[in-house]
């Protein structure tokens, strides 16, 4: 466990559920490769488990009849105090519902559904951009991300901004015709 909050903080990881694990030769990460082409070259991954209970069915709300129901892994990119592009070879439990069949995956606080690069790289990513100064370009290049991926995550930004400016001006219209209308 005290591994586990070990390596999270190395890896700029907050989430409990992670679970590492080690080689045969006790060894938590290990050097691999990735990419084809020029674009191939040498990744820090560090493998785990994404596991917890859960109490009751998210779909019928019925108690006690979730149970395991093997795994699925992923790949996620991550930041960390290292300079090699880091992954995360992560094994997500997957639930089953006994009273309706239901059956869904385990989610972390660390990464948003359906996306593999964590959310602690894309606030990296947005300061880097905004703060720094950095070309997209080098934002991809200094996190090991694709160009693209940044500019996925900086139009993101750009839309939830958009969308709170949105919320907002919309408060404070229903405000306004609250006392003048
Ligand atoms: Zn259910």
């Amino acid at each position: 466990m005290s591994q586990d909050n070990c390596i999270l903080r190395e890896l700029n990881l907050k989430d409990k559920n992670i679970h590492f694990t080690d080689n045969e030769a006790g060894e938590w990460n290990y050097f691999d490769y990735r990419g084809r082409g020029d674009k191939r070259h040498k990744c820090l991954i560090y493998t785990a488990n994404l596991t917890y209970s859960v109490s009751q069915c998210s779909d019928c709300g019925f108690r006690d009849c979730v149970e395991h129901w093997g795994w699925t892994s992923t790949e996620m990119r991550l930041t960390g105090t290292s300079l090699w592009d880091v992954r995360l070879a992560l094994r997500k439990q997957r639930f089953h519902c006994k009273n309706c069949g239901n059956t869904f995956t385990a989610v972390s606080s660390d990464f948003e559904k359906n996306c593999q690069i964590s959310r602690n790289t894309k606030v990296i990513v947005k300061q880097n951009l905004n703060e720094d100064m950095m070309t997209e370009k080098t934002v991809a290049k200094h996190l090991h991300i694709s160009p693209n991926s940044v500019q996925r995550i900086e139009y993101d930004a750009i839309y939830e901004g958009g969308q709170y400016k949105y919320q907002y001006n919309f408060k404070n219209n229903i405000t306004e015709s609250y006392f003048h209308g």
